[in-house]
């Protein structure tokens, strides 16, 4: 366990420790021609295992029947191994809610939730939501698959409040691993194993365990497995992407270089130095200011809107003057393209944080509304299922 406010941007190595086994979707598409042809198949075999693994979302060598079944298995061994296992599986929300525990090759455990909204949404705002530009306090019809994905198992940024900070950083997650669990809740989508019929998956918030900008190329490499054209990649639109950040801000700056069109997420969940030294220990590092600056960089070359993620927790940081401050900086560093989503905070087991009252939620909205920022409170989904990020891998270790 990590001292208070200790942060862990490198894993501690760990005796006999080696990497995960490398994955198809660990590669570039010129990568995977160039590593089958150097097991003297022909480069084409890349195109099919992409096919079956991107587009029809197979890994079964026995279903690759347009592959000589004398190399399906060696081409399934060497491309296609299984990278993660999963220990436990619970569904909430009539089973559009589903959170998956997924033990990993070395034993590590990290989870993703997959949740469908159907139809019209008002006032809350939904995991993805950051990735419309539209504003999101409004009502519309429309039907969304999101995936919530880990990065890391473990995370080292030590924030107080979370189950996955206390428990520290274990290793980061390989960009197949990140893969894996947004094609296989493809998988059930597709199946129609979610209630409201086959479909396809919408949207991907890197919110789950893990600081996603500490694991920078391996969370650039699965965005562009993600968004990369079928059957190259799951052909994911890049607005459907968030990538969440506490405030990396050379990682935030990088990411703008990136050319990808995905919508940024800051975790503020303070607006002065003073409480965010405590609630978010990165905030030693770089201050509240060069976050807001980093993140008006990214809008200025993105043209996205960031979405700025703030827990609400009860005496806190719910404070009305905080939220009049919040505004007040926002206005002065992203104008009109910040948008709060404000999170009720699911407590962890013993924790001295709670949720705000209803009355200082209502206050916190109203006042960031009267200075013309947009605001939603989170679709607290999963709430029943231990749903704050790294409590349910918590419950079975
Ligand atoms: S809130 Fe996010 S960044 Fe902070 S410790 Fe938890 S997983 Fe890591």
């Amino acid at each position: 366990m990590p001292a208070p406010g200790e942060l862990t941007f490198t894993a501690p190595r760990r005796a006999g420790a080696t990497r995960p086994p490398r994955h198809l979707a660990d590669l570039a598409p010129s990568e995977r021609r160039a590593a089958v042809a150097d097991l003297g198949h022909p480069a084409f075999r890349a195109n099919q295992l992409s096919t079956h693994y991107f587009a029809r979302l197979v890994d079964d060598p026995d279903q690759m029947t347009d592959v000589p079944a004398a190399v399906r298995a060696e081409l399934a061994a060497q491309f296609l191994p299984r990278l993660a296992t999963p220990v436990r599986e619970i569904t909430c929300d009539d089973g559009t809610t589903r959170k998956t525990v997924w033990r990993l090759f070395d034993g590590a455990l990290v989870e993703s939730v997959l949740m469908r909204y159907f139809g019209a949404v008002s006032g809350h705002a939904e995991l993805g939501d950051e990735a419309d530009d539209a504003p999101a306090a409004t009502t519309r019809g429309r039907d969304r698959i999101t995936v919530c994905v880990s990065s890391q198992a473990g995370c080292g940024m030590n924030c107080p409040f979370c189950a996955t900070g206390q428990a520290g950083l274990t290793r980061n997650l390989s960009t197949g691993e990140i893969v894996e669990q947004i094609v296989a809740a493809a998988r059930l989508v597709a199946g129609g194993e979610v209630p409201g019929g086959a479909g396809r998956v919408s949207n991907v918030v890197f919110m789950g365990m893990g600081e996603p900008l500490a694991n920078y190329n391996a969370v650039i490499g699965a965005v562009r497995r993600l968004t990369d054209p079928s059957p190259h990649g799951l052909g994911i639109s890049q607005r459907g992407i968030t990538v969440s950040t506490v405030g990396l801000v050379p990682a935030i700056d990088k990411l703008a270089t990136e050319g990808l069109n995905v919508t940024l997420a800051v975790s503020l969940h303070a607006p002065d130095d003073e409480l965010r030294d405590t609630l978010v220990p990165i905030n030693t590092r770089w201050k509240v200011a060069e976050v807001l600056d980093a993140a008006a960089r990214y809008v200025a070359a993105t043209k996205r809107r960031v979405s700025i993620e703030y827990a609400l927790i009860r005496d806190i940081n719910d404070q009305a003057w905080r939220a009049d401050l919040l505004g007040q900086l926002l206005r002065a560093t992203l104008g009109h393209l910040a948008h709060v989503n404000l999170i009720p905070l699911n407590p962890t087991p013993g924790s001295k944080w709670t949720a705000s009252r209803a009355k200082d939620e209502k206050e916190f909205v109203r006042r960031l509304e009267n200075q013309g920022v947009p605001v939603t409170v989170r679709d607290t989904r999963g709430r029943e299922i231990d749903g704050a990020c790294g409590q349910l891998a918590a419950s079975i270790r």
